[in-house]
């Protein structure tokens, strides 16, 4: 893959029209490194666009660092369970659920966060459901004992696989925290988009 200097790449960005520019600017603007970001918006500047858009962009890149990221990583930790609203102190659960399996086998990973009780009874019902179900394909045959065994090696990396998770949501959520806050409702909010586009559009 060619590398660009920021130069060439600020000449891509006047070439774009003002809706490629927009459109590039909301969707992509959190992938570009801090040196990129300042030549997209002088471009946007150059050319007198909504300057909401500039606002866009600082929240997008301004990253959860140091205590900062620590204080926010607390909070969402702290949040009542999105599952039993009961209890708090959230992980983040890693989930393989096999999801063809008559004629084909085919699986899928997705993440949630919950609290220890709620993610432990999720992962131990997939677990059995995957056990019961993941044979009957040929493929599945011999890809269920792996994957139950993978299931089961992964309670000994639970932590390890929550703090993952976490950063994640925060790195994929900046410019969202950024615009609306870290209070509760924001935080909850984060989580249940997460759970819910993680585990229902993957
Ligand atoms: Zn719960």
């Amino acid at each position: 893959m060619p590398v660009y200097t920021p130069e060439e790449i600020a000449e891509t960005y006047k070439r774009m029209d003002d809706n490629e520019l927009i459109k590039f600017a909301s969707t992509q603007a959190r992938t570009l490194r801090k040196d990129i970001v300042i030549h997209l918006k002088k471009e946007i500047a150059s050319r007198g666009l909504d300057t909401s858009l500039l606002s866009w962009i600082d929240s997008e890149v301004q990253d959860y660092v140091g205590l900062e990221r620590d204080s926010l990583l607390g909070k969402i930790k702290g949040v009542r369970c999105p599952n039993c609203n009961i209890h708090s102190d959230l992980r983040g659960y890693e989930f393989n659920r096999v999801t063809s399996y008559v004629i084909s086998y085919s699986q899928k990973r997705y993440t949630k966060i919950l609290c220890d009780s709620c993610g432990k009874k999720e992962k131990w019902s997939t677990i059995g459901s995957n056990f019961l179900v993941g044979w009957w394909s040929k493929s599945g045959f011999f890809m269920t004992p792996f994957l139950i065994i993978k299931d089961l090696c992964n309670f000994l990396f639970i932590q390890k696989i929550s703090s993952k998770i976490f950063e994640e949501l925060i790195d994929a959520n900046t410019g969202y925290f950024r615009r609306n806050g870290i209070d509760n409702g924001s935080i909850i909010e984060v989580i249940n988009t997460h759970n819910f586009i993680k585990s229902e559009r993957n």
